[in-house]
Parts: C-alpha cells; structure tokens; sequence
C-alpha cells in the first residue's frame, strides 16, 4: 500500500503535453526532471506519470496500465472505450468539422450524399452521417487528412480544427461542426480504495486550478 502510486497517461509531445504538464505543477505536483523519459515520478505526490502517444492513452487506461490519463474527448469519443471521464480540463479547447473545398456550393448535409470523405475519425463521421440518413465513402487516413482534397483522394475531410487557419490554407472552408472537444481527466473504475483516495486529492487541487483560472 505505502509505495503505491497514481499511474497517469499524459501525451508525450503534441498540442495536450505541455498544458498537462503545466495543470500538475500548479496542482503542485512537482514530476522530477525526466520529461524526455517514458516515465517519471513526482516528489511529492504518489503519482508517476508515463509519456505516450495520445491515441494509446484511452486502451492503456482500459488495461488498467494507467489508472487515469489526460487526452481529448474527441479521442474518446472515437475508440468507444470502457473508461470514465471524471474531469473537464479547460484547455485542448477545439472542434470536430467536415470541411470542403471553398468555391464548392454547399446547401446542407445531403450534399456530402455519394461523397468521399478522409478523415482520422471514422467512427464518429459514420453515426453522424448515419443520423442524418446521408450515405458516404469514409476513407480512413492517418495525418495531413486536409491536403485529402487537393490531391484527389476526397470531396471533403472531416478534422480537428481550432482556429480554422489550417483549413484556409490548404482552400478549405468548415460547413458542419460534429462536436466541440477539450482535454478531460479519464480513468478507469476499478481503482482501489487508495488509488481512488489519490485521485480524489487530484480532483480537488485541479478544481481548484481552475477555479483560479477564471
Ligand atoms: P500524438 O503524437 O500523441 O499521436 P497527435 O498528432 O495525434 O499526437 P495533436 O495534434 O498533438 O495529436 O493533438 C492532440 C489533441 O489536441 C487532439 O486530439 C485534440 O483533442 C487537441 N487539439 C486542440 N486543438 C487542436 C487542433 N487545432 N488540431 C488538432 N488537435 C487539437
Ligand atoms: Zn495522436
């Protein structure tokens, strides 16, 4: 029991890492030097946190390799994991858009009918589709889904976007927002009755966090 510690999955480099770091420093939570490492420990806390890709996050967590993990709801949403959102974050703020090319008329949803779409997120592209009764080609790509258009590969793309200046330059323009998404706190429900203790205390001190940030 007494060397027990939190297990946290934070992204290793990217757009949450920085901003998950910083959320458990003002926690307090002090991690000792080893950002560049896999893992690393806090001094004064019980909790150690390990550096992965964001996408691997939700299954580790599901494993129980972590206990709770820092990533962005809209990965979530995707990978239909068992795991419980217990946090919102306040940063990773974005939204989830279907984009097509700019001169391209655009009247309403049933235009994307026979499409082809690219996108990272094809699940949540199929039931969004599906509840609009709209019948697409959802071609699954990995990264750079916005260049999709210009080299033939879609009609339109479905992606992250924030402040829309990537969809700019690549002569894109957003016409349906899916979802809005930020960084949440996820774990997994079979803590036990100190580990679940620890993530009470790390509720608390990051509610706290964010009330100060108002
Ligand atoms: P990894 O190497 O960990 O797989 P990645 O390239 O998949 O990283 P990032 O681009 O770093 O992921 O984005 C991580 C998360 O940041 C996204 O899943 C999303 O929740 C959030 N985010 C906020 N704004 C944006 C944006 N404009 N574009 C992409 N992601 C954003
Ligand atoms: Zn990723």
């Amino acid at each position: 029991m007494l060397n027990q510690k939190l297990k946290i999955a934070i992204q290793k480099s990217g757009r949450l890492h920085e901003d998950s770091v910083r959320l458990l420093q003002e926690c307090g939570i002090d991690l000792q030097n080893g950002l560049n490492k896999l893992k690393t420990e806090a001094s004064n806390f019980p909790l150690e946190a390990y550096f992965l890709r964001d996408d691997d996050i939700p299954q580790y967590v599901e494993d129980e390799v972590a206990d709770v993990g820092i990533v962005g709801e809209n990965v979530i949403l995707e990978k239909e994991k068992h795991v419980q959102i217990v946090e919102q974050l306040g940063f990773g703020k974005c939204r989830l858009s279907i984009a097509i090319p700019k001169d391209q008329e655009y009247k309403g949803i049933h235009d994307l009918q026979g499409k082809r779409i690219a996108t990272s997120y094809p699940h949540i592209v199929a039931q969004y589709l599906a509840s609009h009764q709209v019948k697409a080609e959802i071609h699954e790509i990995s990264g750079s889904v916005e260049i999709a258009p210009s080299i033939g590969l879609a009609d339109a793309i479905c992606d992250l976007v924030s402040s829309g200046s990537t969809l700019f330059m690549n002569g894109l323009r957003e016409v349906e927002t899916i979802l809005h998404s930020q960084a949440v706190l996820i774990s997994h429900n079979r803590l036990n009755e100190y580990t679940s203790q620890l993530l009470e205390q790390l509720r608390f001190r990051i509610q706290a966090v964010k009330k100060s940030r108002h």
